[in-house]
Formats: structure tokens, sequence, C-alpha cells
């Protein structure tokens, strides 16, 4: 009997917590709040119309901080509010400029943080902007050809700091940085285009991430990140390829959802796999994995061979791990570790300007280099490479990022003509199927 009074007590005391700190990030089409919590809490939110609100409920809590110093500009809130519900329970109240779609989770401690709460608030009516279309060059012989697109994903962001280093230096910092200056030298590159899945400080879903270099129609997938270890002796640079065993789950992933997804492998535009029976849709993904696999690898390898000509290489290969962010079927993904920013002369290295650009030099000359080895057709680094005009094929064999309106417009035929010719009834076209090129 006492041994129960005794421990109902105690949950009751530990149910009780404090409000620490508010943090904000503002994100392209999301604003994340996160209170830092001294314990575990119960939590609801729910929305309120005309005006729009936000209402927050977190069970015997108090505030034991001040919302006035979160800047609220750029994102939908207007104002916070808070008060006391029953006597002991806290109310927080959003005053929004417009309504959003929220989300809240609670997450427990880390190493760097306690008990938090997160909250969520997705802007409403935005689509996923495609920012750019494949750009075009033109070459001396006049012919044209796409760039190749690079995605540039730096690690973590926002109220994920990654890991914290030498001196308190924080990974998404760092790997922001070198991040930037990646798609710099990319963008300074003929034949060359990239994007940042984040733009800054900010955290972008692992998911999201792929989802992104999809929407963009990238070539390829590169992350960035920088170790931590409890060793502190650990040193060194690493890259990622995705494991055999994070494809083939992968692989079972998309194949259970093929049938309420409009998901498409090769390239947006080439193979729906809603209208594929399981066999042939397993076929086809397993074919697309397997290649994106070995290109990864390859591309990787490259990576590490000029990784090793500025660094400290922590394993000689091309390591494999079943990262959620290389787990696309159709984009070769790869993750660079740039070193360890818990050892002491890494992460003071890490932290300078001097050695981020080495890094992104580095991960650019060997990308520039897989690409100029294996370019995908119709690119102008493709191009460069056959140099000269080349006879006009006659037959033509589709490519991941092919669509039947780009491959006329190439051959200066019309798309009906295409059409007509191979007997397409619709637009619809998958990787590896051959068309004839009418004269
Ligand atoms: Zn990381």
């Amino acid at each position: 009997m006492m041994l129960a009074c005794v421990s109902l007590w105690l949950v009751n005391v530990t149910q009780a917590a404090d409000i620490k700190g508010v943090r904000l990030w503002r994100a392209p089409d999301n604003t994340r709040l996160v209170f830092d919590l001294s314990g575990p809490i119960d939590h609801k939110i729910f929305q309120l119309e005309n005006p729009d609100r936000l209402v927050i409920d977190i069970k015997q809590a108090k505030l034991k901080s001040a919302f006035s110093e979160l800047t609220l500009s750029n994102t939908p809130i207007n104002k916070v509010r808070h008060g006391k519900r029953n006597g002991r329970d806290l109310r927080v109240v959003l005053d929004l400029k417009t309504a959003v779609r929220p989300r809240s989770f609670v997450l427990k401690p880390n190493e760097t943080y306690g008990d938090r709460l997160v909250i969520d608030l997705y802007d409403r009516n935005v689509k996923p902007v495609i920012k750019s279309v494949p750009q075009v060059a033109i070459t001396s012989s006049g012919r044209v050809g796409r760039d190749i697109i690079i995605a540039v994903d730096a690690g973590h962001g926002g109220d994920d700091p990654g890991a914290i280093g030498y001196r308190g230096v924080r990974e998404k910092d760092v790997v922001l940085q070198i991040a930037r200056r990646l798609h710099q030298f990319f963008s300074r590159e003929p034949g060359f285009k990239s994007f940042l899945i984040r733009e800054g400080d900010y955290y972008v879903g692992l998911r999201q991430r792929t989802v992104i270099a999809r929407q963009r129609r990238a070539d390829l997938f590169v992350s960035i990140h920088a170790d931590a270890f409890k060793n502190r002796r650990a040193n060194g640079a690493s890259v990622f390829a995705l494991s055999q065993r994070g494809a083939t789950s992968e692989t079972a992933r998309w194949l259970a959802s093929r049938e309420n997804s409009s998901d498409l492998i090769g390239g947006v535009g080439n193979v729906s796999l809603s209208d594929k029976d399981a066999t042939l849709a397993g076929v086809l993904l397993d074919l697309s994995m397997t290649a994106t696999l070995t290109s990864s690898l390859e591309a990787g390898g490259q990576v590490l061979r000029n990784m090793g000509q500025i660094s400290r290489l922590h394993k000689r290969h091309v390591e494999q791990a079943g990262f959620m962010v290389l787990k696309s079927p159709d984009i070769p993904s790869i993750l660079v570790e740039a070193g360890f920013i818990t050892n002491p002369i890494d992460g003071q290295k890490l932290a300078t300007r001097a050695h981020q650009e080495r890094v992104a030099r580095a991960v650019f000359n060997g990308l520039k280099k897989y690409f100029y080895q294996v370019p995908p057709a119709n690119t102008y680094v493709a191009q460069l490479k056959q140099r000269g005009p080349v006879a006009g094929p006659t037959r033509y064999v589709i490519k991941r990022g092919d669509t039947l309106s780009e491959i006329a417009s190439r051959h200066n035929v019309s798309v009906s003509s295409l059409r007509a010719r191979n007997n397409l009834k619709a637009d619809r076209i998958r990787v590896g199927q051959i068309l004839q090129i009418p004269n």
C-alpha cells in the first residue's frame, strides 16, 4: 500500500515539466517550433478558425521561458500567447496569419538536448515547386545537350545539429558551408548544374531529401556529413553508398506501395510502377536499383580517390550502409563523411574555410571525373566526349530522364511522327525501349 502511494506520487512528479526554452526555424515550406522541456510531457494540439489559431495544451507544465525573443517574421505565426488551464496545465496559443497543416511529436533526450516537443506548421496550398528544369547548353557544333544535375545535400540542420565537435563546432554548420561551396563549383562548370537540398539552417526530413532530388530530376545525389565517434582518435574521411540489404528492403517498400503511389522509376515520366503486375514491377525495380548502386559505387570511388589527396581516409574503399538518404532506386547517391568532427585535428581543420573548400573541390573533382567517364546520354558532357557531330541515329535507346518531346526535338522530328513511326498510343516511354527515328 505504501509502495503504491509512493510510486503514484513519483509518477505525478515526473509528469510535471518546465518549458525551459523555445526555438524556431523557418524552412521554405514549413515552420518548426521546438519546446525544450525538463522532462516528458502529455500534450495535444488543435486548430481553430476565424481567426486561425493553433492551440497547444501541455499537461502539468510551467513556462520558464519567454516567447518574445522568437523571430516571427516570414512565418505564418502572428503572435504567441499563453495561459494556465485548470490551474496546472499550460495552454499556448499561436495566432496565425493563415491556416496551416500542423503536426506534433515528442523527442526523447539525446547527447545534445533533453526532452522536446516539436510542432511543425506546414504551409497550406504549397505544391512542391520544381524550380529548375534541365538547362541546356549549346555546343560549338550547334547541337544541344542538357546539363548534368547534381543534388547537393547538407546533412542535418535546424533543430538537428548533427555531431558536436571539437570546441563546439556543429556538423550542420560545417556541412552547409561545404555544400554551398560544392554548389558554387558546379554552377561555374559548363555542362553541370546543381541545387542545394537545404539552403539554410532548417531541417528537411530524410525521405523528403530524396523526394526533392527526384522532383528536380537529379542525375546524382551527394550528402555531406562530418562524423562523430566516442573515440576522439577516430579520424579520416569516408564515402558511403547504399548497402545491398538497404537496397533490397527499399525495393520491397517501393513494390509494396506501388499501387497507391504515382512514383516513377527511371526519372520523371519514364516508368510507372502502378500499372505493372508485381513480377514485372519487381524486375524493373531490381534492374534500376542494381544499376543505380553500381553507379553510386563508381562515383563514390572517384570521390574517395580525390578525398585521399586532401585528407587521411578512414577506409580505403567505398563503404556501404543503409542510410535513408541513399535509398533512391533511380538516382545514384553517395554520402561523404568529410572527417571526424570529434577528432581534434579533423575538427579544427573542418572548421576552417580553407579546408571546407578543399573538401568541396575534392568531391567536385571526383564527381566530374565520374561523369566524364560515363556521361548520361544527351548531355553536354556526353557530346563533348563524342567530339564532333555523329551521324544521326535511326534507332534510339531510351535513357533515364528522357521524354518523348525532348527526343523529338533533339532529332528534329515532330512528336506525332515519332509516335506514328513507333506505334505509340501515349507519351509513356520506358528506359531501355528502342525507338525508330523517322528521317
Ligand atoms: Zn551527419
